[in-house]
């Protein structure tokens, strides 16, 4: 089968590979859609290691199973399925412990692209598929129900780390596609004030929609000076990072009031120091500031939830959907488009039949 693959750190294309295996536990599927993802960006362009080499790269799939492992029990061949991109195996023992995104050692729930092969495929393997898959709703268009597997779960997951309450003033930096779903996803939880920071015209017309109150831009001065000045020197309840860099997280956790939360969802390279300075750390986080980060939630009640808050209307993720291909085919051109990000950009999609 053909597999759309990272051959060596910035080089990519089609490779030739066998169909993948299917276990008694584990389903095998064609792509129905695809959505390239800046992490996919960063695992071919950015981040080396021997792993890596002839990896096929993507998570962000809507499948349809064209064979069901022996034990696979809710889940036959022909179901179209929203696969999670994160999708543990649900058999490690650190499960117990409460965190099975990591159950194993850190991102082990995150096998596609990460570890083994990813889902940019004419076929792909999930694993655990009863614990991992979710049915697709019928009639829910693809570009809808696709951003429940990473952007949703991921942009919410920021929201649920800083524990996001009513009346919170939260500010969420960067509003490519993750920010916008932690935008949406706080205005959900009952934030007031919501400020949401970056530049490119449609994610700041599509914040607003989302529920942002505020808009600053990095590019116009000091972000933090920015922020305590329409907080009235109070800062936030809550800050998100979504975008930036590794300056990005000691601006967040300076604008956190004290008590209050940060917590980080970018996945930052190219770099091996994250600066925190005497005055942004607080004289060595002095302010019981709590500081989080992680990986999406995967896994198949989670997306049965959010499919739900997609089928009940809460919100309408598609309108981050600025570019569609057809065809498996054309995969390389939307992934290079993430990688140059132009400044209509939000999110590409491929449909695939
Ligand atoms: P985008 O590149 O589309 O968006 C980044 C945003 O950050 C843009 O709004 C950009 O502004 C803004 N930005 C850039 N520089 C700054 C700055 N100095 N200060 C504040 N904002 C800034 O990215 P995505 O939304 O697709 O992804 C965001 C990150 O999330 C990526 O690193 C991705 O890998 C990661 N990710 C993490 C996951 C997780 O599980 N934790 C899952 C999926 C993705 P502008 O409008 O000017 O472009
Ligand atoms: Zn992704």
């Amino acid at each position: 089968m053909k597999a759309y693959v990272r051959h060596s750190m910035g080089v990519v294309g089609w490779m030739e590979k066998p169909d993948p295996v299917c276990g008694p536990d584990e389903v095998i599927c064609r792509p129905l859609a695809l959505c390239p993802c800046s992490s996919d960006v960063h695992t071919a362009w950015e981040m080396d290691g021997a792993w890596l080499k002839d990896i096929t790269l993507g998570h962000e799939v809507i499948g349809q199973v064209i064979e069901a492992g022996k034990d696979v029990k809710d889940f036959k061949v022909g179901d179209k399925v929203i696969v999670p991109c994160t999708t543990p195996t649900w058999k490690h023992p650190d499960i117990q412990d409460g965190d099975p995104w990591d159950a194993g050692g850190m991102f082990a729930g995150i096998n596609f692209s990460n570890y083994e092969d990813g889902v940019m495929a004419e076929k792909f393997k999930v694993r655990s598929a009863d614990m991992n898959l979710c049915h697709l709703p019928e009639g829910m268009p693809y570009e809808k129900a696709i951003m429940v597997v990473d952007m949703m779960t991921t942009g919410f997951h920021g929201c649920e780390l800083a524990n996001v309450r009513y009346g919170d003033t939260v500010v969420v930096f960067g509003i490519g596609p993750v920010g916008l779903m932690a935008i949406a996803g706080a205005k959900l939880m009952g934030a007031a004030q919501l400020i949401g920071i970056g530049t490119r015209p449609n994610c700041v017309k599509i914040a607003k929609e989302y529920g942002a109150t505020d808009i600053i831009s990095y590019k116009d001065g000091d972000v933090v000076e920015q922020i305590m000045k329409i907080t009235n020197g109070r800062g936030v309840d809550v800050a998100i990072v979504a975008g930036g860099d590794a300056e990005t997280l000691g601006q967040a956790y300076m604008v956190t009031r004290c008590g209050g939360a940060m917590t980080n969802l970018n996945v930052i390279t190219g770099t091996n120091e994250f600066k925190f300075t005497y005055a942004s750390c607080g004289g060595g986080f002095m302010g019981h500031k709590t500081v989080n980060g992680g990986l999406c939630p995967g896994g198949r009640r989670r997306a049965e939830r959010l499919t739900a808050m997609v089928q009940a209307d809460r919100l309408d993720p598609s309108l981050m959907v600025t570019h569609t291909f057809h065809g498996l085919d054309s995969i390389g051109e939307a992934l290079q488009l993430m990688k140059d990000k132009p400044r209509d950009l939000i999110k590409p999609i491929v449909i695939c039949d």
